[in-house]
């Protein structure tokens, strides 16, 4: 119907397109209401995790799933992180959701074989909050989970805003165990100043650049660095968005340690990660014939 419209998340221009009633989510935006359905979205059961694996090179299987969150809308219906997860963090939502998320993504994890990780996008906020790594503890105990088995994504932003206080944090985590990921890597200001402040376990280099790394010299150059640096500081270096075999052959012949992408597996539901897991050692050949 007419008012139905195309959505496509925007800032990044990625391909996963949404349906949703266009003029009712512009109305939504202006009068708050999108803000308050978000307030009562985690008591009402709309917040999903979906889970998208993310497979070593060298080891050939999977080693991890990262833990994407999903908000079905009563109304509009699925509505894109990048739209809510600002709405979230503007409406003082992020440390209460972001808390479910760790507890939720723990509580998955704690069911899978126990050599995959599960890894959790953490945003600035969360991470300035009092307490932050004794949630972080608590929700590995609760499920009886290795601080090994966790990984947390973080973007450059949590560094620019909060330097010494989220790097002690982040510190101690890792300490204990605890992994930490640099993600969208050359998105943000002066990357490789944060290659020097932290000792990243993993570093992803964001999907903008896989998009165009069989197409631009330049681009494929940039990866092809960024590996290397990794074997220099002893970081592993993990490919986001990789959609098809021209660009996991390329990531291969660099060296790259671990790929995450539509061409590998789309997000899936909880209760699709163990047939996710089968296929995909099955269709592992695939990483190595391409
Ligand atoms: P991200 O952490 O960089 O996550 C990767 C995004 O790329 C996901 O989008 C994923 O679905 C998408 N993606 C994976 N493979 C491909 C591919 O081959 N092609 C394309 N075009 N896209 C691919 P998603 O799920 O829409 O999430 C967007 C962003 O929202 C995430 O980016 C992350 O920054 C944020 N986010 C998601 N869940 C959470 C959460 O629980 N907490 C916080 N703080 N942020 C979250
Ligand atoms: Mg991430
Ligand atoms: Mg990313
Ligand atoms: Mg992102």
């Amino acid at each position: 119907s007419a008012d139905i419209a195309l959505y496509v998340a925007k800032a990044s221009g990625r391909k996963d397109c949404r349906f949703y009633n266009e003029e009712l989510g512009a109305e939504y935006h202006k009068s708050g209401q999108l803000r308050l359905d978000l307030k009562s979205a985690l008591k009402n059961d709309q917040l999903r995790l979906c889970y998208q694996p993310i497979i070593s090179l060298s080891g050939q299987k999977i080693i991890a799933f990262e833990a994407l969150l999903r908000w079905e809308h009563p109304t509009l219906g699925q509505i894109a992180p990048d739209e809510f997860i600002p709405l979230m963090e503007q409406a003082d939502l992020i440390n209460p959701i972001g808390k479910w998320v760790i507890l939720e993504a723990c509580r998955q994890a704690s069911k899978w074989p126990d050599d995959i990780r599960i890894s959790v996008n953490i945003s600035a906020i969360q991470l300035k909050e009092k307490g932050f790594s004794s949630q972080i503890l608590q929700a590995l105990a609760a499920y009886q989970l290795k601080p090994g088995r966790l990984e947390l994504e973080i973007t450059e932003t949590v560094l620019i805003d909060n330097v010494q206080e989220a790097r002690k944090t982040l510190k101690n985590l890792q300490n204990m165990g605890v992994r930490i990921a640099l993600d969208d890597f050359g998105t943000g200001y002066s990357s490789l100043s944060y290659l020097r402040s932290f000792a990243f376990n993993n570093i992803k280099i964001d999907q903008s650049f896989i998009r165009d790394a069989g197409s631009s010299e330049g681009t494929g150059s940039i990866i092809a660095a960024v590996i290397g640096l990794g074997k220099a500081l002893n970081f592993d270096t993990v490919a986001e968005g990789v959609e098809n075999a021209e660009q996991l052959e390329f990531l291969k012949s660099q060296g790259c340690d671990q790929v995450q992408g539509f061409f590998l597996s789309k997000p899936v539901a909880p209760d699709e990660i163990y047939n996710v897991i089968a296929e995909l050692s099955g269709d592992l050949a695939k990483v190595r014939a391409a």
